[in-house]
């Protein structure tokens, strides 16, 4: 019989519930006590749509995080905040979002402000974690009482358990040394710990527990391959089955490795690590478990059942028992509840599945395993129909994009002339001061304004007075600009719910959920458009806003567009295509956006790459890989217009040291970037590279309400003219102004124009 599992379901609810219990809380407006309580409905709910599975995962419940959960299993709390007495769960919260100096009498009962932690991200998906902290001193505790009240609440309602824990070596590797002290000199110290929290779930009667080592597919340099034999020799005696799981990825180097490591399990990801499938099963070891993940646990397609039974029945005949399936990673990542949604096209709906009804699909195939594929036929068919209709619909397949894609030549993105003498055209036609002063496109985004958008939406506003209320809207961000006195101006996106969004709504080839939400850390989710089928522009999406911007001042009015492989970076994309084609397609519809711009006189056009970095692949070996497409995309995008016509491109994101030369070959004639919170420091990679392009390190930190003194972000500009030639440098915030105020955004850029002057008079 083969045996079906999960790895961890979405925790925020399929309505976001989680997010809403949460910020009630955090908001003073419920008890602890009714957070708790509707933390274990809603761990109820979730596990009761997982009925049917033989395992189903216990503690990938978290109220935060699933790598802060585990840092207070392991007493791993950071340094800052040991002292503080009080409640746990506060104490969890404080760590996760930071909190500010309290009055006297609350610091004396609890504790004092403290800094949020660090986040970064969960390997390549779009979720965050909490990075845990360590210094040579950490000391390991076990509490594991939240994980046994959890294993308790699952018992008690018949639920199959399965824990689910971080594995002590990606735990490690998850993590940052403050002191710079070596962090896996602390295995030693942490491996009593999990034999301890093991030991303890043995003891709760647990068979069962899936122990996750998600960095075995990533590049492991031999130290680190030999923490995995240390720690799985250490725990090797312990009394209850480890499940040993991967994802994200392939084993590959680390398959031998993987699959020889004293554990009773593993678990891999057939669909991203699917090359490794064979090889395993040829050294399978006759009492070890094999879990394939054959379900995408990253998309919200579905899935061929037919063809990975095809694929599946040879694989079970051999293992036998030892066979398990489940999706290939968490569905942490995939939004809850297809049948919420209620007015999505019901023929793209038809070729979608989300996390319930992954499960779903996962049921099948055990029946189909287990009992024949009689005993699931009409699930069979329907499932057979709805993968062909996809495949031949003429909403996903449209020849004349196909054909324009296959027409791409290296020359459709090279400019014409280099950046030296384009420079200099663009010189002569914008006539911008020394360190001239732009921003990143959004001002704030007010009440008044996402009141018109909602409103339009549902029908509440007609099109004429939206577009009136919107125009207004730009013409206040002109007049702001002009009385500030910058040089690139913005026209300020107040029509713009969401960068990608905006252009997934206008582009053919998007649908859109109502409530396909993915928890991107904390209470925060993103709902990401679903780019089904192949990319064209129908008409102009930008062109009527920027020109009208235009049409209110004679400074240059930077028009502003999302570039492809950030479009593609947050959407969920499909599966038939590799996202190099994908990315392309998008390339070209947005290259005719930006002549468009072009020939409407707009002579400053902006790109927006905010998540090229993110799209890197775990593997080090294949970044250049996806850097040349990428790149090759975005200048597909850019590089269509005249020398005279200046593109910026925009990064918010810190590490460039290691993609330098790749962002070099985009060729944006200036590039904005987030630097004011690291002093600069990043510019160390543009200035050995010697970058020739411009330069706008961001001098204000958009992120807090403070407002920069020119004083500041004139030290910064020096700074940045210690690495940069100053006829490189431009003067910018570090991303767009929306989630702020216009009483912050006033001053702060009144102070921002005050310093390009200093500086032009100093420098
Ligand atoms: N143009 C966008 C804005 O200003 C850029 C946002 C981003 O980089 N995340 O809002
Ligand atoms: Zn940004």
């Amino acid at each position: 019989m083969t045996k079906i599992h999960n790895l961890g379901f979405p925790r925020i609810g399929a309505k976001r519930e989680l997010k809403f219990a949460l910020e009630s809380y955090w908001n003073g407006e419920s008890s602890r006590n009714e957070l708790e309580t509707f933390g274990k409905q809603l761990r109820r709910r979730h596990w009761q749509a997982q009925s049917g599975l033989d395992w189903v995962p216990v503690g990938d419940f978290a109220f935060y995080d699933q790598v802060l959960d585990m840092s207070f299993t392991l007493g791993n709390l950071p340094e800052r905040v040991r002292d503080f007495h009080g409640d746990a769960l506060d104490n969890y919260f404080r760590v996760a979002r930071g909190r500010s100096a309290q009055s006297a009498p609350e610091a004396a009962a609890c504790c004092s402000g403290v800094a949020a932690g660090e986040m970064t991200k969960w390997f390549d998906t779009n979720y965050h974690y909490i990075v845990p902290e360590f210094t040579a001193a950490t000391e390991f505790k076990l509490d594991a009482s939240r994980l046994l009240e959890q294993l308790a609440e699952a018992k008690a309602q018949g639920i199959a358990a399965k824990p689910v824990i971080i594995g002590p070596v990606t735990y490690l590797w998850l993590g940052k040394a403050k002191d710079d002290s070596y962090k896996l000199a602390l295995l030693p110290k942490l491996l009593p710990v999990y034999a301890e929290l093991l030991e303890a779930l043995a003891n709760a009667g647990v068979e069962w527990v899936q122990i996750d080592e998600p960095i075995l597919v990533t590049e492991l340099d031999a130290v680190w391959q030999n923490a995995f034999h240390t720690a799985y020799q250490h725990l090797s005696d312990c009394q209850v089955k480890l499940l040993l799981a991967t994802y994200f990825g392939q084993l590959a180097e680390n398959l031998g490795l993987a699959a020889n490591l004293p554990v009773a399990g593993l678990h891999v990801d057939a669909i991203n690590g699917r090359d490794d499938v064979e090889a395993l099963i040829a050294q399978w070891p006759a009492d070890k478990v094999l879990s394939l993940g054959v379900i995408n646990g990253r998309n919200i397609w579905k899935t061929d059942l037919n063809a990975v039974l095809d694929s599946l029945e040879p694989i079970a005949q051999l293992l036998g028992e030892r066979l398990w399936l489940a999706p290939s990673c968490s569905l942490l990542h995939v939004p809850v509840d297809l049948d919420n949604e209620q007015k999505l096209d019901a023929e793209i709906k038809s070729w979608l599945a989300f996390a319930k009804q992954k499960l779903g699909e996962l049921r099948v195939l055990a029946t189909a395993l287990n009992q024949g594929r009689d005993a699931v036929k009409a699930e069979l068919d329907a499932n057979r129909a709805a993968i062909e209709a996809r495949r031949n619909s003429a909403r996903v397949n449209n020849p004349a994009v196909k054909a324009a894609l296959a027409d791409i030549t290296p020359q459709l993105g090279q400019r014409n002339s280099p950046y030296a003498e384009r420079a200099l055209k663009q010189a002569a036609l914008l006539k911008l001061p020394k360190f001239p002063t732009t921003t990143i496109g959004s001002f704030p985004q007010t009440s008044e304004i996402r009141l018109a958008r909602s409103q339009f939406k549902s029908g509440k506003l007609d099109e004429t007075s939206y577009k009136a209320a919107m125009r207004a809207e730009i013409a206040r961000s002109v007049r702001e600009q002009e009385a500030l006195g910058l040089d690139v101006f913005v026209h300020g996106e107040a029509e713009r719910n969401d960068m990608v969004e905006y252009f997934g709504e206008q582009l053919a080839g998007y649908a859109f959920s109502q409530a396909g939400w993915v928890q991107s850390y904390g209470s925060r989710c993103v709902k990401p458009p679903i780019l089904f089928g192949d990319i064209s522009r129908p008409h102009a999406m930008t062109v009527e806003w920027i020109a009208y911007a235009q049409s209110l001042t004679d400074k240059p009015m930077k028009g502003m567009l999302t570039g492809p492989v950030t479009i593609l970076n947050w959407s969920f994309v499909r599966d038939d295509q590799p996202r190099s084609v994908t990315c392309k397609q998008l390339a070209l519809a947005i290259r005719q956006e930006v002549l468009d711009l072009e020939q409407a006189g707009i002579g400053v056009i902006q790109i927006d790459e905010a998540a090229l970095r993110e799209g890197l692949p775990l593997r080090k070996s294949q970044w250049q890989d996806y850097l040349d497409w990428a790149v090759e995309s975005f200048r597909i995008t850019a590089n269509g217009v005249a020398d005279e016509t200046q593109i910026h491109t925009h990064m918010c994101y810190s590490e460039f040291n290691d993609i330098i030369a790749a962002i070099a070959d985009m060729d944006a004639d200036a590039i904005t970037i987030e630097t004011s919170r690291s002093d600069m420091e990043l510019l160390d990679a543009f200035e050995h590279f010697n970058y020739p392009n411009g330069i706008g390190p961001g001098v204000y930190d958009i992120h807090s309400p403070n407002i920069p003194s020119e004083q500041h972000m004139v030290a910064l500009m020096q700074k940045a003219a210690e690495r940069i030639p100053v006829e490189q440098l431009w003067v910018n915030p570090d991303c767009g102004l929306k989630t702020r105020q216009w009483d912050e955004v006033i001053p702060s850029l009144t102070h921002m124009v005050a310093a390009a002057k200093t500086l032009r008079a100093t420098l």
